[in-house]
């Protein structure tokens, strides 16, 4: 499933191809994805693109009569910029043409992505209005971590992973992140100190930053790909080890779930 670094990593690959770009042609192959492509996306002919950005793991692309597309890669969904004269392959379900000779296509085999439209402020749309802070920001660190925390006993593991609390910390990165931190992923959140969340809070930074790192040297000819981001391939510690060996301690990977996610840690490096 598309995380948080390879929507980054997908952003900074297809910005450079629709940046100030006018969409010349407008193309639905299938409106069934999660929810239905709305038919104004057909009217969007002629109104150039001023800004692509992302907020948790939308694409959301500003044009220049301030509306927006909002999109979301879903479980299984791909972009892709290819000349428009090039064969459809099967899941194109989306279609952006542009003046300059470029094309976006979305792919998406499972169709649980999103292409949606709103002329309404973006930042009070249904789907983004609620959204913790970005986990790159600087307004997300530990102080914010310890007040979202309160007196919570849910595991610290299901708060980073809480959208409400912080986006785009998907269970990968929470276990990773937690490892580094030296925090047990099923510790009470109320009862941990403000010195390990900031341990925490610069930790979910680092595993994301390397993991933005990690997909954008793949994207180097990300035009002429087959449309795979670079997904997350650096070195894991503790996620999918269950029963291995901890590379810093030696001792055994302990697997529990928590919030119905497999979560990994090692019972020596976490307390
Ligand atoms: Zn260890």
């Amino acid at each position: 499933m598309p995380e948080l670094p390879e929507v980054e990593t997908t952003l900074r690959g297809i910005e450079p191809w629709l940046d100030q770009q006018v969409i010349d042609s407008v193309n639905v192959r299938n409106a069934s994805l999660r929810w239905p492509i709305p038919p104004e996306v057909n009217d969007l002919t002629g109104l150039s693109i001023k800004r692509l950005w992302r907020r948790a793991k939308y694409l959301l692309l500003e044009l220049s009569d301030q509306s927006h597309l909002i999109m979301h890669l879903g479980m299984s969904g791909m972009m892709r910029v290819v000349r428009p004269d090039e064969v459809y392959q099967k899941h194109d379900h989306f279609e952006l043409v542009m003046e300059n000779g470029y094309a976006l296509r979305l792919n998406d085999p499972r169709r649980f992505g999103c292409v949606l439209w709103t002329d309404e402020p973006i930042e009070s749309h249904q789907l983004l209005a609620s959204l913790g802070p970005e986990p790159l920001s600087a307004g997300f660190d530990g102080q914010w971590l310890k007040q979202a925390a309160g007196k919570r006993t849910v595991a610290v593991k299901n708060l980073i992973m809480n959208n409400h609390v912080v986006v785009g910390v998907g269970n990968i990165y929470a276990s990773e992140a937690l490892f580094l931190a030296g925090i047990r992923p099923d510790r009470q959140a109320g009862r941990i100190a403000l010195q390990r969340y900031q341990k925490l809070a610069a930790t979910i930074k680092q595993v994301l930053e390397l993991a933005i790192q990690a997909g954008g040297t793949t994207l180097r000819d990300f035009r002429r790909t087959d449309g795979q981001p670079g997904y997350f391939k650096q070195q894991l510690n503790v996620y999918g080890r269950a029963d291995q060996s901890c590379l810093q301690c030696g001792k055994t990977i302990i697997n529990i779930t928590l919030g119905q996610r497999a979560s990994y840690y090692c019972p020596g490096c976490q307390t």
